[in-house]
């Protein structure tokens, strides 16, 4: 892999595993400058926006370092019933954001995943009948690992595009964050699976975790490569105190906050036709990491759309940043870009990886 910035070339795992120890600002402010460069050539200087719509924070993962883990008694558990996930997301539409993201706990019961199918596709058509001139709302989906026959399922419904990190490339790493019985292998062959079936493919990882390094972070970049990923999603792992891994005794060993951005920034340089959020969790750490997290070359943000009454208890991590939809666009045209709104953001990279592999992508 070779990345250009700044007049450097990093070509070595070496370079890149010194840029993410170095804690000089004037490094990571020059990786972040070529990065954001590299965006503006590849995917303009717009920032899309999804409406995230928590549905539900059941689970059935006992993940050791998420707040709703199956394990975590002290949480209050709710699902949205199918009408409010349908209103809350006509809201979404009426205010511009033309894509969404329903996101969840995991739960792989049949039942559920057809609910949430006939869901899918109440929304598309509704959406559809509000604006005939335009394609309707874009649906991404992150629900975890499910089989093949659901994936599919909720595809043929409407959804087009799904996100699922990978948390860590590094298998002993994953195993030592998961219980046993979710394994490593699980999570890629569903990976695999979410792009054969043509959903924009989008995966991530945590970043500062205990016991993570530096050369972690480089395989990580190799890994999304060599996946050919459509979208990307990282932020900072940030510790919840109701989870195991929060009393984990293995250091943090990077700067969650400043390791994001120079992952954002060597994600652009690396792959600068896909589209990389700026995480709510990124979001949390600096009052000003929305703004960070574009100059390093993100072009996606996510805005909570929730409904209020249970927004709280979906607290994967503590200080969930709470922002109305409203602000958020401001600061980004504030932030000299242009707020993606009314458009699905499709990344080029998927459109061409469509139009090559004739995905068809369903409109
Ligand atoms: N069940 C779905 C979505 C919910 S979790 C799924 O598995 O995809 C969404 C993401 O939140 C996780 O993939 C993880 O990367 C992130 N997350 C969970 N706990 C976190 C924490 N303590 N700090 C930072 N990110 C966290």
């Amino acid at each position: 892999m070779v990345i250009n910035y700044n007049d450097k070339m990093i070509t070595s795992q070496t370079e890149t595993v010194r840029l993410f120890q170095s804690d000089i600002p004037e490094e990571l402010a020059a990786v972040m400058k070529a990065a954001s460069h590299c965006r503006d050539k590849h995917v303009e200087r717009k920032v899309f926006l999804r409406g995230l719509i928590e549905i539900s924070n059941h689970c059935n993962c006992n993940c050791l370092y998420c707040g709703i883990r199956r394990g975590n008694q002290k949480i209050q558990r709710y699902r949205l019933d199918d009408a409010q996930i349908v209103s809350t997301a006509l809201h979404c539409f009426q205010l511009g954001f033309h894509s969404i993201c329903l996101q969840a706990g995991e739960d792989k019961d049949d039942n559920k995943i057809k609910r949430i199918a006939d869901t899918v596709q109440a929304i598309r058509k509704k959406s559809k009948t509000m604006d005939p001139e335009k394609q309707g709302l874009g649906i991404t989906l992150s629900l975890g690992e499910l089989r093949y026959e659901q994936y599919q399922l909720l595809r043929e419904a409407g959804a087009h595009r799904y996100l699922l990190r990978m948390e860590t490339s590094n298998p002993d790493l994953f195993q030592s964050i998961h219980p046993p019985a979710q394994r490593f292998e699980t999570r890629l062959e569903c990976l695999h699976m979410l792009k054969e079936l043509g959903y924009m493919m989008g995966t991530g990882v945590m970043i500062g975790l205990p016991g993570q390094t530096a050369e972690d972070l480089w395989n990580d970049l190799m890994f999304f490569k060599e996946l050919n990923v459509d979208m990307l999603g990282m932020g900072p792992y940030i510790p919840h105190a109701d989870t195991p891994l929060a009393r984990s005794s293995r250091p943090m060993l990077l700067d969650p906050f400043a390791a994001a951005l120079k992952m954002i920034a060597l994600a652009r340089l690396s792959m600068p036709d896909i589209n990389i959020v700026a995480s709510t969790a990124l979001q949390t750490l600096y009052p000003d990491a929305l703004e960070q997290g574009l100059n390093a070359g993100a072009n996606v943000v996510m805005p909570i759309m929730t409904p209020q009454p249970v927004r709280s208890y979906y607290q994967l991590y503590i200080n969930k940043q709470e922002r109305p939809p409203s602000e958020t666009i401001d600061r980004i045209a504030a932030a000299g870009y242009t707020p993606g709104l009314c458009e699905w953001g499709d990344a080029p990279h998927y459109v061409k990886r469509a139009r090559s592999e004739g995905l068809g992508v369903r409109r």
